[in-house]
């Protein structure tokens, strides 16, 4: 059965994908986009379309696939480090609608995924703590 969701078709089984690691509650695949050899994309088989839904029964299974996959990436391709990101909305270029995360070996000085546009400034710390609270005050 065919769905308008790219990661279900994978992960369903209609559309192919070379996995990596196959769990009853995550599927790792290997992403199309290979600027570094080795990168992978991790998701939850259900769709959840990002981390925020994600429910509390899932996040020990998807952090322990991440970890795993991300040891075996490290070991397996050559890499001076390894980003892990998942991104959520438009503005965060989350291109499927169904939570992921990707799992991509670094080299010095690639260029991917640079952080921030300019270095921006340190915020003091009554600042700080009051962002903590609020966001203490938002936690479900
Ligand atoms: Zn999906």
């Amino acid at each position: 059965m065919s769905d308008s969701c790219a990661f279900c078709r994978i992960t369903d089984g209609t559309d192919e994908a070379s996995v990596v690691l196959d769990e009853e509650h995550v599927l790792a695949v290997m992403d199309l986009r290979q600027f570094h050899p080795g990168h992978v994309l991790l998701m939850p088989r259900r769709r959840i379309p990002d981390v925020r839904t994600l429910p509390s029964e899932l996040a020990g299974p998807l952090m322990r696939a991440a970890s795993r996959v991300t040891t075996a990436v490290s070991d397996a391709f050559p890499n001076e480090g390894i980003s892990l990101w998942h991104s959520i909305g438009s503005a965060a270029f989350q291109e499927v609608p169904h939570l992921h995360i990707h799992v991509h070996p670094r080299r010095a000085g690639d260029g991917l995924l640079a952080v921030y546009p300019d270095h921006p400034p340190s915020t003091d710390r009554a600042s700080l703590d009051e962002m903590a609270a609020r966001i203490r005050s938002a936690l479900p």
